[in-house]
């Protein structure tokens, strides 16, 4: 089968990596692999995987939605110079402190933080 063979080809390199892609980033890898694979491939794809709980959808609420196949529970850093997110494994803020802030009532099951800065690299 032709598209699985696709979608397996992005779900590896999606496995393999921990930068956070966007879908075009995910096309310009998997190109390399599969010679005639469209971007609109590559977005159905990985829309599939991520019904199939494969994979996760960022959206960070700046720029491109990006996929992380990470799939524990975790936030993220992004640097607003060079765009690179960065996981992060945070015991910072626990879902029952959050509970507490929504008030009385309010039960959280997970959370998924963004943090906004610059990147060590960027700090340089
Ligand atoms: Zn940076
Ligand atoms: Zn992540």
């Amino acid at each position: 089968m032709r598209y699985s063979k696709q979608r397996e080809a992005i779900n590896t390199y999606l496995q393999g990596t921990t930068c956070h892609p966007t879908a075009e980033e995910v096309y310009e890898q998997v190109k390399h692999e599969i010679h005639d694979i469209s971007l609109a491939t590559v977005y159905r794809n990985l829309k599939q995987l991520q019904e199939l709980n494969l994979i996760k959808r960022l959206d960070t609420g700046e720029g491109e939605a990006r996929f992380d196949a990470d799939l524990s529970d975790h936030s993220h850093f992004l640097c607003e110079r060079c765009g690179n997110v960065y996981d992060l494994f945070d015991e910072l803020v626990a879902p029952e402190d959050i509970a507490d802030k929504l008030g009385k009532g309010f039960t959280v099951g997970r959370k998924m933080i963004y943090a906004y800065g610059v990147c060590d690299k960027c700090n340089k």
